[in-house]
């Protein structure tokens, strides 16, 4: 029964090939027998994530991560081991009971599961249905085409205020799901349920493979909702797996064009991107409603080296343009701004003028310090000394601003930056360096003010987390780190890991309380639970009992360890006799106590006797 559930890892890990899978969630590029991209668990700007196709692990050489196929989605979905191979197994087309999920109604697997069903929904509504019509009318005066729409998943909320609810109730789709992921809402007074998106168009917010993960809506022009105060644009409620300042509107469909063109741009509103690409230009993202941050800039640089963001003529203004800078000069990121003409959107301006001017505008951007140098001079055109002595302290007061980057890369970027000021001002380098040092002194003291707040705030979480340990909350065998292993054994898992024949070997003479360290208790006393309810004791079934990313990732480190060394099970033998050592220690130390305080000859010669072969004493006790 349960290999049977070993058989289906097996297969779903065999039916997910890790290069598709991790090129699924950020560019991978082959180098040589390997493929090389920017990893995801950490700030990666060189690619430092390898991924082998042929042992199907990755590993990262920057941050030590290590895995297979279902740790990379675990960890990259933050998901649990039992989540990680539904989703593996739902996108090989592997049957889930097979699985054999116990519990359907929990779970971010789940809510993903919940929030694909309301977005098919939602676009069956806009597609066919004469509740839409209104919609569809709205749509087309936009100038928006049907393959667009469908391109994008774009869907309608008609205005009943329970056609969600009671759609979900009649195809049995759990209400607490929906509610879970903030697409209904309990009724204040009375019983049941509401629709929180009403007569509005639907746009869902897909991640970079094209799962919704939450949605936006427009309400429509005329609606009656209006006069009751709804607000024009409204979002699904932050949610498990919805975060508003991390996501970008678009990027799943972008990513492709991004890689012809070499950038990524970010406009400001869903219809800009579905015009860009209606209109070809593939490359446009939007962000949701939020200044593009340095999260957004980690995301999109997985996919491209530069971004261009996408300012109106006369919007975008100082506080975008100086934020845009800030990141700039400390991130390595090659960000530009581009500025379309006469103060129109980018939809407008796509639907008046065609893709040239639009095209043109993002071929023409300027990075963002010569964005910010050009703005600086021409305000002081008529300034002469005082009016570059004002441009100069603009524009390396938001730099002075800007959070340091580590290492020679940033040391780099800000001679570059400043070598270019003192170019375009006609200033002495030395000048500007010494008063970007005084406006961040004057910035690091309000910073500084700051910090020591939240260091505070740290240090009373931590006073109050020790106080849950102190109540046997925490320290629970999750914790592997605590101290390191033992090295013998480290030694005995990386064997019986990579050969789980050995299993019953080591089971018939050890027993998992000699093992100090609780994280490989654990390990081991999972194996043996395995081989005596009569399953094979390997990595694979062990997984769902281990349900520990940092666990599992040992573990499978291990594993490959173990298998460099060819005669395994000589190498147990040597780590058996080394736990027979360990467990003899304290009795010899005893029995030349012993000795040494005897006085009586009989009984020294028996000490003696009993001290050459100490293990006897060890086989009469049991
Ligand atoms: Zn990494």
């Amino acid at each position: 029964m349960a290999d049977d559930r070993a058989d289906v890892i097996r297969q779903v890990k065999e039916a997910n090939d890790i290069v598709d899978v991790v090129g699924s969630y950020l560019s991978l590029r082959p180098a040589g027998r390997t493929f090389k991209g920017l990893c995801p668990f950490h700030e990666d700007t060189r690619p430092s994530l390898d991924v082998d196709p042929q042992r199907q692990r990755y590993r990262c050489w920057s941050c030590n991560k290590f895995g297979d196929v279902i740790t990379f989605v675990q960890e990259h979905d933050r998901v649990s081991f039992k989540e990680a191979l539904e989703l593996l197994a739902r996108r090989a087309g592997i049957s889930l009971e097979k699985i054999g999920s116990s519990q359907p109604n929990s779970g971010r697997a789940f809510m993903l599961d919940t929030l694909r069903w309301a977005a098919e929904q939602f676009q069956k509504c806009l597609l066919d249905s004469p509740l839409a019509e209104a919609a569809r009318r709205y749509l087309g005066e936009r100038k928006l085409a049907g393959d667009t729409l469908r391109r994008f998943g774009v869907g309608f909320a008609p205005p009943a205020g329970d056609w969600l609810v009671r759609l979900a109730q009649n195809q049995r789709i759990g209400l607490e799901s929906l509610e879970k992921v903030g697409l209904i809402a309990k009724r204040q007074e009375g019983e049941g349920y509401y629709d929180r998106f009403r007569d509005r168009v639907i746009f869902p917010i897909r991640d970079v493979r094209g799962q919704p993960l939450g949605f936006g809506g427009r309400i429509l022009p005329g609606s009656p909702q209006i006069a009751r105060g709804a607000p024009k644009y409204y979002n699904s409620a932050e949610t498990e797996v919805f975060s508003k300042s991390e996501l970008l509107y678009g990027l799943d469909q972008a990513r492709a064009a991004s890689d012809k063109t070499g950038y990524l741009a970010v406009v400001e509103g869903y219809t800009d991107v579905l015009m860009a690409h209606q209109f070809g230009i593939g490359q446009v993202v939007a962000t949701m409603g939020t200044a593009l941050n340095a999260r957004h800039v980690q995301r999109l640089r997985r996919f491209a080296e530069r971004i261009v963001l996408v300012f109106d003529a006369d919007a975008g203004g100082d506080t975008g343009v100086d934020r845009a800078l800030q990141i700039f000069a400390s991130q390595e990121v090659d960000l530009r701004i581009a500025t379309l003409p006469e103060g129109k959107d980018p939809c407008d301006l796509l639907v008046d003028s065609g893709a040239a001017p639009f095209q043109q505008a993002l071929t023409d951007a300027l990075d963002a310090l010569e964005f910010k140098l050009q703005q600086a001079v021409s305000r002081s055109v008529d300034g002469g000394i005082e009016g570059r002595r004002r441009a100069v302290d603009e524009v390396l007061g938001v730099i002075a601003l800007a959070p340091e980057m580590p290492g020679q890369s940033g040391a780099i970027k800000h001679q570059l930056i400043v070598s270019r000021i003192a170019q375009r001002l006609a200033l002495k380098e030395g000048v500007l360096w010494a008063r970007l040092e005084e406006l961040r002194r004057a910035a690091g003291n309000r910073k500084l003010a700051g910090e020591a707040a939240h260091v505070a705030q740290v240090a009373s979480a931590a006073r109050s987390a020790g106080a849950r340990d102190a109540n046997g909350g925490g320290n629970s065998p999750d914790e592997p780190r605590q101290a390191p292993a033992p090295p013998v054994e480290r030694d005995l898992l990386q064997v019986l890991l990579a050969e789980p024949e050995l299993v019953p070997h080591a089971k018939a003479e050890l027993a998992p309380d000699q093992i100090s360290h609780p994280g490989l208790r654990r390990m081991l006393e999972g194996m043996y639970d395995l081989h005596a309810a009569g399953k094979c004791a390997d990595l694979d079934n062990l997984r769902p009992l281990l349900d520990n990313p940092r666990l599992t990732e040992l573990a499978l480190r291990w594993q490959e360890i173990g298998r460099m060394n060819d005669n395994r099970s000589a190498w147990l033998a040597r780590v058996l006799e080394e736990f027979r050592k360990r467990r003899v220690r304290p009795i010899v130390r005893e029995l030349h106590n012993r000795l040494q305080a005897a006085t009586d000859h009989d009984k020294a010669v028996e000490l003696l006797r009993r001290l050459q072969n100490p293990t006897e004493v060890l086989d009469g006790e049991d």
